[in-house]
């Protein structure tokens, strides 16, 4: 079991499956929630709204979509854009297309590597 410093409050922690302490995470959690119970009545706040009730940074909000933690498809006015082509998405950072295009290229370079590695 290895120490890792919590990247939001600084404390040592036995890392584990989570990126922060079982603290954070929990204040984390009780965060999302707040958003998640705001989104069921408010279906078209906006990322600001959101900020302000839950006590988390825009980028925060928009990092927890990203992840999967907080579905863009539950709250109207969240637009996240896939990296690659600007389409909008839900959660994650490219689009379906995309994901399949870099996997495709991904796995051509991979091939190629081991090709090299015969030679
Ligand atoms: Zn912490
Ligand atoms: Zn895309």
């Amino acid at each position: 079991m290895s120490l890792s410093r919590c990247p939001r409050c600084g404390e040592l922690f036995a890392r584990e499956r989570y990126e922060v302490c079982a603290k954070c995470r929990n204040e984390e959690n009780e965060r999302l929630d707040l958003i998640k119970r705001y989104i069921d009545s408010h279906s078209d706040a906006s990322v600001e709204e959101m900020s302000k009730i839950s006590g988390l940074e825009p980028d925060e909000i928009l990092h927890y979509v990203r992840k999967g933690r907080l579905l863009a498809e539950e709250f109207t006015a969240l637009e996240i854009t896939c990296e690659e082509c600007g389409q909008k998405i839900v959660t994650g950072r490219f689009c379906k297309q995309c994901r399949e295009r870099l996997a495709k290229a991904f796995s051509k370079i991979l091939s190629r590597i081991k090709f090299d590695k015969n030679k």
